[in-house]
């Protein structure tokens, strides 16, 4: 926020382009740069939809996801500016509320123009206090090339007649490209290329967005339901409900740095990653000979250190779990390990900043490192983790030192 104050307290107009940018392409960029060039603004904003007001139930993708596109596509165009102010704003996000917000960051006699497909202007009398909107700012509304204008003339009219100069048109053929043909495209696993920066295009193939999930689905032999309700039996409701967390915080985490198979599998782990904790003295020592758990010297000292290995064991004998990396996303969740996976990561850091987590010391700022990068949360946690643990005179493991040398050294 601070750098928004920096970047538009001395610009006389700017525009805005409202959007879900799902994902950005060249139809955008196109109509931003036609937009600055006959509106003379000093500067086009990018706001990505937070939680939209209109398609609440309409999955998007994440946010972080189409935020970062965004500032990939602009970043070569020193007008062209990508702002958080939706994605930041909890709950449902109203363009009134962004204007205001925006205007604030502005100097008093600022001329903002609102960009937007023409069908959002078209139900703009719908939106929330539009009539004060069409007096805070202008609305550009962009269409494809052969849009049904005369008919959206008609329908629009009562509008017309009494905002007529606040109203704009401009028909920008670059929009024949459309966020919704690309993904449709990528899910086919046609081209992309050259309906929009390279850029995107290379994140888009990353982190694998718009895939087809089906062919993704990963199998396991017991339902997610099935594996809640075992867990149900065999936790303490305090831990059922941290259990919760972790695969609700873990799935969050895989959405932004995984695939939708790293999504699907950081549920399972999430969820099975304390399996073992609250099994009684005896059956732990019974079942860490009977799988023959190696039990080192720290961990005969220290027995808290006993249930994530155990814990694996448990996944794969009584939750049938075969994969091996969700059985170390489990077996390291406490300790850590050096050069950890991206699911290991995010297990080990879903444990640590799970939304049903009592306020302590650290929590906030694990929390705000985990959604900016997974190695600089896991220092952090690394660290605090360790401090921790030594205050409170308890043994540490080696392999958490270890595993803080190697994420220090990130
Ligand atoms: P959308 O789903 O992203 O877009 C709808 C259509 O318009 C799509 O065909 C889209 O093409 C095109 N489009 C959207 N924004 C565009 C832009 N800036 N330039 C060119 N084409 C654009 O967006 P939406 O849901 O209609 O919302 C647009 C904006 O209006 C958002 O900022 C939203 O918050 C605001 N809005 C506010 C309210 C309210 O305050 N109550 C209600 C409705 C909409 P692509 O798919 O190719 O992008």
């Amino acid at each position: 926020m601070r750098n928004e104050i920096a970047n538009f307290k001395n610009c006389k107009s700017i525009a805005i382009m409202g959007g879900t940018f799902d994902p950005i392409h060249y139809g955008h960029l196109v109509t931003a740069e036609a937009v600055r060039h006959r509106f003379q603004v000093d500067k086009v904003v990018f706001i990505p939809t937070g939680k939209p007001a209109h398609k609440t139930d309409k999955a998007v993708t994440h946010n972080e996801h189409r935020y970062l596109m965004a500032v990939l596509a602009t970043m070569r165009n020193e007008n062209f500016e990508v702002s958080r102010i939706e994605i930041d704003r909890p709950g449902v996000t109203y363009t009134i509320d962004t204007i205001e917000q925006l205007k604030k960051l502005c100097r008093p006699d600022v001329r903002l123009y609102f960009i937007t497909g023409a069908d959002a202007i078209h139900q703009i009398m719908s939106w929330k206090e539009s009539e004060r909107l069409l007096s805070l700012c202008d609305f550009v509304a962009v269409t494809r090339p052969g849009y049904q204008k005369n008919q959206m003339f008609e329908e629009i009219g009562e509008i017309q007649d009494k905002y007529a100069s606040r109203i704009h048109y401009m028909e920008v053929p670059a929009l024949a490209i459309s966020s919704s043909d690309i993904r449709s495209r990528a899910q086919r696993g046609m081209p992309i290329q050259y309906l929009l920066p390279q850029e995107v295009v290379d994140y888009i193939h990353k982190f694998g967005l718009y895939q087809d999930e089906r062919k993704e689905e990963v199998k396991f032999v017991l339902s997610v339901e099935v594996m809640q309700e075992k867990l149900q039996s065999a936790l303490s409701v305090k831990r059922y409900i941290h259990t919760m967390g972790v695969a609700e915080e873990a799935v969050r985490l895989a959405e932004i740095y995984g695939t939708y198979a790293d999504r699907q599998k950081a549920r399972v782990a999430g969820l099975l990653h304390d399996c073992a904790k609250d099994y009684p003295k005896e059956l732990r020592q019974r079942f860490c000979k009977e799988y023959k758990i190696p039990v080192d010297d720290i961990m005969e000292r220290q027995p808290d250190l006993i249930h994530p290995f155990l814990g694996a064991e448990v996944a794969k004998r009584e939750y049938q779990i075969k994969d091996e990396d969700i059985l170390n996303a489990i077996r390291y969740h406490t300790t850590g390990r050096a050069n950890m996976s991206l699911l290991e990561k995010v297990v080990f850091i879903a444990d640590y900043i799970e939304p049903n987590r009592e306020k302590f010391e650290g929590l906030e700022e694990a929390r705000r490192l985990a959604y900016l990068d997974l190695d600089m949360a896991m220092k952090f946690i690394l660290e605090e983790t360790i401090a921790f643990v030594k205050e409170r005179g308890r043994l540490l493991h080696p392999l958490s030192l270890e595993a803080l040398e190697y994420y220090k050294n990130r």
